[in-house]
């Protein structure tokens, strides 16, 4: 079953009247895709109701970034929703804020800025995105009051921002990550890959692909600084590639087992950003 609500006061009502059912949090700027519905899938998976929340967050975007013409694609993205519902007993309901003001009411006046991990990476080119997600992400736990939320690995910094918050904030509620759902070519899914021609898609691959390689030669023991080195150099104007540990997002010492590799850059009109989990045996 599927149930639509587009204000606070009806989400209220809703919520208000669910027993202790589990519920599920899947917080999305809507424009699905497959990525989008792997944490849905999840959530119904473990929880008994799942809410979906679509909601173009403007706190998120700098004031020469794409808020305006991000992808609205409602009637379709109930439609996929609709389609998982066929097949399942669980209840989804779909949160579409109508107004800005339905998150953030009138006298809202609060920021959740969590510091360290926020500084470096995304937040070097995107300076108070991290700002504006983790508010968002905040209200929409109280919001919700869901047991579990799911996000996705693809934008991994953001993960390990939401993590630090609800660890220093002590928040009630369990953090699930699920993998990056890519197409058949390597190219990790994102609603802003409709910015890329057919072309630019093509050339796209080749942030999957040297993430990859990265990969081998960590896996291989090889000398990865060299080859970091030499791709940054090389045409594509890098935003960052790097090597990192993955619980602290700090450059790992020789004895770090678990790295992530992370990498972004322009393309055009899309910013590109992917990354890849390494574990050293
Ligand atoms: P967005 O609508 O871009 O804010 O994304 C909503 C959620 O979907 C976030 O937790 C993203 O990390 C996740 N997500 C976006 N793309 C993918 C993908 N290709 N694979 C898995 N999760 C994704």
């Amino acid at each position: 079953m599927i149930k639509i609500l587009s204000t606070r006061f009806e989400f209220d009502q809703y919520r208000n009247s669910l027993g202790h059912d589990s519920v599920g949090l899947v917080p999305t700027m809507g424009n699905l895709h497959e990525g989008h519905l792997s944490l849905l899938k999840q959530s119904m998976l473990e929880n008994m109701v799942s809410v979906i929340t679509i909601f173009v967050n403007p706190k998120q975007f700098g004031p020469s970034e794409d808020f305006d013409r991000y992808p609205r694609t409602l009637e379709e993205d109930i439609s996929k929703i609709s389609q998982l519902a066929i097949h399942s007993d669980k209840e989804i309901i779909v949160f579409v804020p109508k107004s800005i003001q339905e998150i953030y009411p009138e006298n809202f006046n609060s920021v959740i800025s969590i510091k360290g991990i926020t500084q470096k990476l995304e937040g070097r080119f995107r300076p108070d995105h991290f700002d504006g997600v983790s508010t968002v992400v905040y209200r929409l736990f109280v919001i919700v009051a869901a047991k579990n939320a799911y996000f996705g690995q693809k934008d991994f910094q953001q993960c390990a921002v939401i993590k630090q918050m609800v660890n220093d904030l002590e928040l009630k509620i369990n953090i699930v990550i699920m993998p990056i759902i890519r197409n058949s070519e390597g190219l990790a899914l994102s609603s802003r890959n409709q910015y890329l021609s057919e072309d630019e898609r093509i050339e796209a691959l080749t942030l999957p692909r040297t993430l990859q390689a990265l990969e081998l030669l960590i896996l291989e023991e090889g000398n990865y600084d060299t080859f970091v080195a030499k791709t940054l150099s090389e045409n594509i104007k890098w935003d960052y590639l790097e090597v990192l540990n993955a619980e602290t997002l700090n450059l790992p010492d020789p004895f770090t087992k678990k790295l992530v590799i992370v990498g972004a850059y322009r393309l055009m009109s899309a910013r590109l950003l992917d990354n890849r989990l390494v574990h050293k045996l």
